[in-house]
């Protein structure tokens, strides 16, 4: 299917790994110019270097910065020449027990995980609407329709982003003029921040990271963890022109952990 989006700019955040890295590389492949940002230099440059090989027509630009912060999300649309997608995505915060979190903990899940998506919304969408066509993109998590105990700063800050983007993407004055905002909320993928847990609770078990990660993908009923390759082609489904009637939504890809019915 083409995907009738081939020379858009999308702006990618957080995009040196993982499910950033795969929607980068998912819209690159749909002949989508790409400006990809992380804070480490070396692995955003090897990713970059990565997507040039597979789409070697699209142009890729690295932009080395914290997207949480105002001068790392300027520096982000300035080399964008225009964005016509956008795709929020920043580290998530750190897990633990809310006993221990002081205003520092809860301000800095509010900057990555909800204000900086908000500004990026606010400093795009209406040219989106004056082109007639414009896609976010909200990387958030499956914990925003089940809650995850230990992750309560996630929960929090994710909701609050949730709440924010379910009233804004109704706007007529969006929705009515070919922008839409939809967030995708995985379950457990296989990315470095996934393993990254299994290391810090491995010993905590008595097992090794990886027998930790078998029994994890026992309790997902696909039997296994997603790929970021999976993750960027529902990403660039929903930048797709066909998709251009789906806004306000939350989209769970999560190889059916959610225990729900609706
Ligand atoms: P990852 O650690 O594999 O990759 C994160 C990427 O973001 C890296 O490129 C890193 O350099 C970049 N990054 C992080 N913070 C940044 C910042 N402030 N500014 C610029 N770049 C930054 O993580 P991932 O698994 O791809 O997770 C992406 C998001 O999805 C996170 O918010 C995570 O909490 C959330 N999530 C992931 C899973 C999962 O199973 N992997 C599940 C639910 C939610």
């Amino acid at each position: 299917m083409d995907l009738g989006i081939k020379g858009k700019w999308a702006l990618v955040c957080a995009a040196s790994k993982g499910l950033g890295r795969g929607c980068a590389e998912s819209l690159a492949r749909e002949g989508v110019n790409v400006v990809i940002t992380a804070r480490g230099a070396d692995a955003l440059e090897a990713t970059a270097t990565a997507i040039r090989a597979m789409a070697p027509a699209v142009q890729v630009r690295t932009v080395v910065g914290d997207i949480a912060t105002a001068d790392g999300r300027a520096a982000a649309l300035a080399a964008c020449p225009q964005v016509d997608i956008l795709v929020n995505n920043a580290g998530g915060p750190p897990p633990g027990d809310f006993r221990q979190w002081d205003r520092d903990a809860w301000i800095a899940a509010l900057d990555a995980n909800m204000l900086t998506p908000i500004e990026l919304i606010k400093a795009t969408v209406d040219q989106m609407a004056a082109r007639g066509y414009g896609r976010v993109v909200n990387i958030t998590s499956a914990s925003v329709k089940a809650p995850i105990d230990f992750l309560g700063l996630s929960n929090g800050a994710r909701s609050g982003l949730t709440g924010f983007v379910a009233g804004v993407s109704r706007q007529p004055q969006l929705a009515g003029r070919g922008v839409t905002i939809n967030s995708i909320l995985p379950g457990s993928f296989d990315t470095d921040r996934l393993k990254q847990g299994f290391r810090a609770n491995a010993a905590k078990a008595g097992v090794t990271p990886e027998e930790l990660a078998d029994r994890r993908k026992l309790t997902v009923p696909a039997q296994r963890f997603g790929t970021a390759a999976e993750f960027g082609e529902l990403c660039a489904y929903l930048c797709s022109l066909q998709a251009g009637y789906i806004t306000g939504q939350n989209l769970l890809i999560d190889g059916g952990a959610y225990p729900g019915t609706y």
